[in-house]
């Protein structure tokens, strides 16, 4: 025999229900077909910011305005058709209203309950402000990537510059319009065919994989880790290549390699960017044939004029005072000319890497001392003092003679002629960690702060110098570093304003101990 239920059964099943629907999230109401609402669950009181009293028995329309409410009319229309089919529909997004006034947007869906058809329904209200705010912040941020997409895009094509990205294995995996443009090859041929290996000449790659190995101090093989030897330990990789032409001509650029990584920092390819220098190198040419062509131009003749002068200064006693002294001046402004023009040239085979070196033993104190004595004239005509005294000893190193003199000359000449009257230039010879020193300092105004940086630039003199009547051209120290440099080594000074220079230059050990 069945046992009988026990009482208070049926009361403990109405409030584990209500305990159920209390744990929800979306509000659960149940109406009747005039729309009044009968139950709900303390999420709806919490949603609708109402309290049981102020819910139970009210018409809908107090929780939403009236284009909800004809939405949920229709969808209970719906569940009470004809046929009673479906038994829930989907209501849609509406907005909803809370006591304060405030609305929000909830997704609505009605199901059909109760014993009766079309007597009872319930309501399951979700409040979806979270989820719309979250689309629209995707649809902006998607926004955002497209425009950032397509600005990138419109900079990667229109760019003349060759944009080249590579995965780790060295696959091309990008090759811009630019690339096209400045190496024949259309970007279809590359991608994922090709590496940037197939650009560049295999005695460039070989030669670049010597120094990279030298500077890193690890072994970087000749192919495609010379891209990726730097930029992947985090180092700037900027310098010219040669890269090769789809016909074969060689295309001078200057290019510079990054490296690409993940979220997670690791390194997921390289980029390279290359800036076309053909046409930078055509104008630098034809420049430096114009000068040296000029200059040689203007040698010949000055060399004549400066010939007749001398002849004539030769015999003063036939000159009036006026006269010789014209010819003094004449002689004077063609040596400034024929030093201008001697510089201009050497600067020209600088430039073009085709100055002459005649590299042998030399005592350097004897090659300072000579050149003191051939400025012992201008240094009087100046009224300065020239403190020199050759050192005893073996100052041997291996140097064309010719171009330290020329050096020493420069140096000791700029500090004659910037020093004081009366003041004294003292020269030395020494020992350097590095080397031999030699150095040159004076009493003069010294070197003003913004000028230090561009002191060694071509043509490069302190603002006021020309104003002062120094003359020169502003070459001698941009020769001087040239010269020291191919030495292999630098030269630099010291100075105070108000007090002076000291102009040096500093020869290694290797070719001092060559010697
Ligand atoms: P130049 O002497 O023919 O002008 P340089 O290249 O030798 O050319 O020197 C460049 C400039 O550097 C000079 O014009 C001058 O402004 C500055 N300079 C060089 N040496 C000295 C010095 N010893 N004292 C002050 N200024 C100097």
């Amino acid at each position: 025999m069945t046992p009988p239920p026990e009482p208070d059964h049926d009361e403990a099943r109405v409030a584990e229900l209500q305990a159920v629907l209390d744990s929800v999230t979306d509000a659960i109401i149940v109406l009747d077909r005039e729309l009044a609402i009968q139950s709900f669950n303390t999420a709806a009181e919490q949603m609708f910011g109402r309290s049981k009293n102020s819910l139970r028995g009210h018409p809908l329309p107090l929780l939403m305005p009236p284009p909800a409410v004809r939405q949920i009319d229709a969808a209970l229309a719906t569940l009470t058709g004809p046929d009673h089919r479906p038994r829930m529909v989907m209501a849609g997004e509406m907005p909803v209203r809370r006591a304060d006034g405030t609305e929000f947007i909830a997704d609505v869906r009605i199901s059909r309950t109760g014993a009766d058809v079309g007597s009872r329904f319930t309501m399951i209200v979700r409040d979806v402000t979270e989820s719309h705010m979250a689309f629209d912040c995707l649809e902006a941020m998607n926004r955002k990537i497209a425009e950032s997409l397509s600005l990138q895009q419109t900079v990667l094509e229109g760019t003349s510059c060759a944009v080249i990205a590579c995965d780790t294995e060295g696959r091309i995996v990008l090759f811009n319009a630019g690339a096209e443009r400045m190496l024949g090859y259309a970007a279809e041929e590359m991608l994922f065919r090709a590496t940037p290996l197939c650009l560049h000449d295999d005695a460039e790659i070989a030669a670049r994989a010597r120094e990279l190995s030298d500077e890193l101090g690890v072994a970087v093989e000749p192919g495609y880790a010379v891209f990726s030897a730097k930029s992947m330990r985090g180092l700037a990789d900027e310098r010219e290549w040669t890269l090769r032409h789809r016909d074969g001509r060689p295309v001078p650029v200057l290019l510079s390699l990054s490296a690409l990584r993940d979220d997670a920092g690791q390194v997921s390819g390289f980029v390279g960017i290359a800036h076309d220098l053909s046409e930078a190198r055509r104008l630098e040419e034809m420049t430096s044939d114009f000068v040296a062509t000029v200059s040689h131009e203007l040698r010949t003749p000055l060399t004549s004029i400066r010939g007749a002068i001398r002849l004539l200064a030769a015999d003063a006693s036939s000159l009036s005072a006026p006269a010789a002294r014209l010819l003094e001046i004449a002689d004077k402004n063609c040596s400034r000319l024929a030093t201008m023009v001697n510089d201009i040239l050497d600067l020209e085979k600088i430039d073009r890497r085709s100055m002459q070196f005649d590299c042998r033993p030399h005592s350097l104190a004897q090659v300072i001392d000579e050149a003191v004595r051939s400025l012992q004239p201008f240094a009087d005509s100046f009224a300065v003092r020239v403190d020199w005294q050759a050192p005893a000893g073996d100052w041997q190193a291996v140097i064309d003679a010719g171009r330290i003199t020329q050096v020493a000359v420069n140096l000791l000449s700029n500090a004659i002629k910037f020093s004081p009257r009366r003041s004294c230039v003292t020269v030395g010879i020494g020992h350097a960690a590095g080397g031999l020193r030699v150095s040159v300092r004076d009493c003069g105004p010294g070197i003003a702060e913004d000028f230090r940086s561009r002191i060694f630039g071509k043509f490069a003199q302190a603002g006021s110098a020309g104003l002062r009547g120094h003359g020169g051209s502003g070459l001698g120290l941009a020769i001087s570093k040239a010269i020291v440099e191919q030495h292999g080594g630098t030269i630099g000074f010291d100075s105070a304003v108000g007090h002076g220079s000291e102009f040096y230059f500093e020869l290694p050990f290797e070719s001092v101990a060559a010697a």
